[in-house]
């Protein structure tokens, strides 16, 4: 069984539409896939809708937190959309990414990059917006060669030129408001330092005993040492163990599949899990 637990599409800053994502998971021989769109749950409606047979959908979202300054990712999985308190964080944090992205655009125009909010938005569509939409914008501007090269200290880089925060969730908190609304969390890519500092293994600790449920280990931007320290890590603090390929379609090189996570974790997500349950596909029938 092939499990990915962590997808993006065009509800945030994916470049599949969220039914395109579904059919290319079955293409690439995945049996479950997860939609963790960026503060959002939009997207689920559309990848319930086209889900095709052979194929288990996981709805969930990757939550923007910060921790002592630093800034990091909450995987949740199978928490009840509808659940008030969550539902009102997730609106706060992707509303406030708007206000954020016409920031960074004044700054980038400061800078003498003609982007406008008008190309942004176009870009974003109605995906809730982020970088990598600027990214893009200053792609096309020729301003930078590719997404990658405006995360940099020059541009959007964590703490760059141009970069500015965004309003982010206490990762204690989110943890709270996600199990009251019956789902697991995963800490994505704790390892990822080419996205700036990490949290430190200390904090970890604690959000273990805060009720975390696992951490993302094999992931693109873990090299394998990382992956064997976050293995031995989660050892040591009972958290599940965790793959995924973090697709985001076009605008970054991994491919849907590139990582998965042990069906029996999967499984155990699964039991934890009280929100919501996975779906499997009908094909429409
Ligand atoms: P935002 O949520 O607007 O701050 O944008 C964060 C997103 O930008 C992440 O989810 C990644 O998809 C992408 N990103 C972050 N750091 C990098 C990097 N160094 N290179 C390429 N993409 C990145
Ligand atoms: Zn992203
Ligand atoms: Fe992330
Ligand atoms: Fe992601």
């Amino acid at each position: 069984m092939r499990v990915d637990l962590h997808t993006h599409s065009t509800a945030s800053d994916g470049t599949d539409r969220p039914g395109e994502l579904v059919r290319n998971a079955v293409a690439a021989g995945l049996d479950v896939v997860a939609l963790t769109d960026h503060d959002t749950t939009r997207g689920h409606a559309e990848a319930l809708a086209a889900l095709p047979e052979g194929l288990t959908l996981v709805t969930g979202a990757e939550l923007s937190c910060r921790v002592d300054g630093i800034s990091m990712h909450m995987l949740a999985y199978l928490f009840d959309a509808r659940e008030p308190a969550l539902l009102a964080e997730r609106e706060l944090v992707r509303d406030d990414r708007v206000p954020r992205a016409q920031g960074m655009i004044a700054k980038l125009n400061a800078l003498g990059a003609p982007v406008t909010w008008e190309q942004v938005a176009r870009i974003a569509g109605d995906g809730s917006v982020g970088r990598p939409h600027i990214a893009t914008a200053l792609v096309e501007l020729g301003v930078v060669r590719s997404v990658d090269d405006a995360f940099t200290a020059d541009w959007l880089g964590d703490g760059g030129r141009a970069h500015m925060d965004k309003h982010e969730t206490d990762p204690f908190e989110a943890i709270r408001l996600v199990k009251a609304a019956g789902g697991v969390t995963v800490f994505a890519h704790p390892g990822a330092a080419k996205r700036g500092r990490t949290v430190p293994e200390a904090t970890v600790a604690e959000l273990a005993a805060a009720g975390l449920d696992g951490i993302e280990v094999d992931h693109m931007d873990h090299d394998p040492d990382t992956r064997a320290r976050l293995r031995g890590l989660a050892g040591e603090l009972g958290l599940l163990v965790t793959g995924s390929s973090d697709y985001h379609g076009s605008r970054k090189t991994c491919v849907l599949g590139e990582n998965l996570t042990d069906p029996e974790v999967y499984g155990e997500i699964v039991r934890r899990a009280t929100g919501a349950f996975p779906v499997p596909g009908t094909g429409g029938r």
